[in-house]
């Protein structure tokens, strides 16, 4: 019987065999647009998806491919399907289960570029998206009406130190017959595994810790395989003949791998938000070690959240490993490794302290982005969360005096040193 890998060995060798053509043992960069097809037939059962291939990588890239089985085998998914960017796999997600007129559930706590997505941009598709508190179940029930399509949250809320029960939205999602996405970026496989929660679908952007280094955007989605996509008549894209392949029905035709090649034939084909090898390449680098960065990006975070928590110039701190927190429990039980390395905190001083901490830090940088080995801050309601009403960024856990850390891999010694100063200039 075949061994079963565990995820530090999956991370480094899932999707991924030496070369056949030249036994190269690192993933080549397959630098490609096209591929050679044996002779017509063969052209004709590829583009008639009456046989798996490569055709154009617009569609399918021997690397981006090998990225792509890395990450469903970490999720624990039938098939993943990458792209251009995080926020690109997120119109992706939605796009073989939506219309016009369809509308999803989503969490009030999300990163703020996606409640821009959600709440204005996606509606020119005449989608639209109704946020709730999570926590209130019954709230959630109750939005859900017969034009809902899905269920979307992220599994650690960024940036307001929020973990969401993955069980309890994927048995509501049960209850009203459609998929839960859960948008895993900001805990990684390594935390959490959204799909063994009872998700069905699980978003990440790659830009963040999958990569770790900050070098490229990407993006992913991986299926579970595990819904029923023809039960309602809900899902025509995926249960009903497609005019543009000759009448084929994907949910009979491919089972559990329907909604995989449905993002891939349909999806990549006509939408194009597509990720190139190179980008690909850096990210296979990057999950090489994802075990071994998020084990000191969470033990480094601990170690900070627990030293400003005690600092008199801070006025809270909001993260869900410290027993300070109304998520501590949930984040113990839901993910035992730890929950992230994102948080915020609040200054005493508020708006204008704020700023002047982020402009007197040394170590960390200034920078919209997160995941990276670098410590990172951003000061949310005057960037990433600034197009948000009050209110919006009040729920988004992006207040005026509110700071968010992503805490790096770099000596936690020297991390805290920097915080130290930077706090002292900024309360001065
Ligand atoms: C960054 C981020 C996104 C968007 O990803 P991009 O790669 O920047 O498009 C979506 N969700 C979360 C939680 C993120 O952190």
């Amino acid at each position: 019987m075949a061994r079963t890998y565990g995820f530090d060995t999956l991370q480094i060798h899932a999707g991924a065999r030496p070369d056949p053509a030249t036994g190269a043992r690192q993933t080549p960069i397959y630098q490609t647009t096209a591929y050679v097809f044996r002779d017509a037939d063969h052209a004709a059962a590829l583009f008639n998806l009456q046989e798996v291939g490569y055709i154009y990588s617009r569609l399918t890239n021997p690397t981006v491919a090998a990225l792509a089985e890395r990450i469903a085998t970490l999720e624990g998914g039938q098939g993943a399907v990458c792209c251009s960017s995080g926020h690109a796999a997120q119109i992706m997600a939605l796009f073989p289960l939506m219309g016009p007129g369809c509308n999803i559930v989503v969490s009030t706590r999300l990163y703020g570029g996606t409640v821009t997505q959600f709440s204005q941009s996606i509606k020119r598709f005449g989608w639209s998206a109704k946020f709730v508190d999570t926590d209130d179940l019954a709230a959630m029930e109750t939005a859900v009406d017969d034009n809902t399509r899905a269920i979307f949250c992220e599994s650690i809320a960024n940036p307001g130190g929020y973990v969401t029960d993955i069980p309890a939205l994927a048995k509501l999602a049960d209850k009203v017959g459609v998929p839960l996405i859960v948008d895993n970026t900001s805990a990684t496989p390594w935390l959490c595994r959204p799909i063994e929660m009872g998700a069905t679908l699980v978003v990440h952007s790659t830009t963040k810790y999958l990569t770790g280094n900050g070098t490229v955007t990407g993006g992913a989605i991986v299926d579970s395989g595990k819904f029923d996509w023809s039960a309602s008549g809900k899902f025509p894209s995926l249960s009903e003949p497609e005019p543009a392949y000759h009448g084929l029905k994907f949910h009979e035709t491919f089972g559990p791998l329907a909604y995989t090649f449905h993002s891939i034939a349909v999806g990549l084909r006509d939408l194009g938000m597509t990720m190139n090898p190179q980008g690909a390449h850096y990210t296979l680098l990057g999950i090489e070690t994802l075990s071994l960065r998020m084990e000191r990006h969470v033990a480094n975070a601990k170690k900070v959240a627990e030293w400003l928590e005690k600092d008199p110039r801070v006025d809270h701190v909001t993260y869900a490993g410290l027993p300070s927190s109304p998520y501590y429990d949930r984040a113990q039980k839901l993910y035992p490794k730890g929950a992230g390395a994102l948080f915020t905190f609040a200054v005493k001083g508020g708006y204008d302290a704020c700023v002047k901490l982020v402009d007197s830090l040394e170590l960390f940088s200034h920078v919209a982005n997160l995941g990276d080995t670098r410590s990172l801050i951003i000061h949310s309601a005057s960037t990433t969360h600034r197009q948000l009403t009050a209110e919006q960024q009040e729920a988004a856990g992006a207040a005026p005096n509110v700071v968010r850390l992503s805490i790096g891999i770099e000596d936690s010694d020297d991390i805290i040193a920097d915080l130290d100063q930077a706090l002292s200039k900024a309360t001065a």
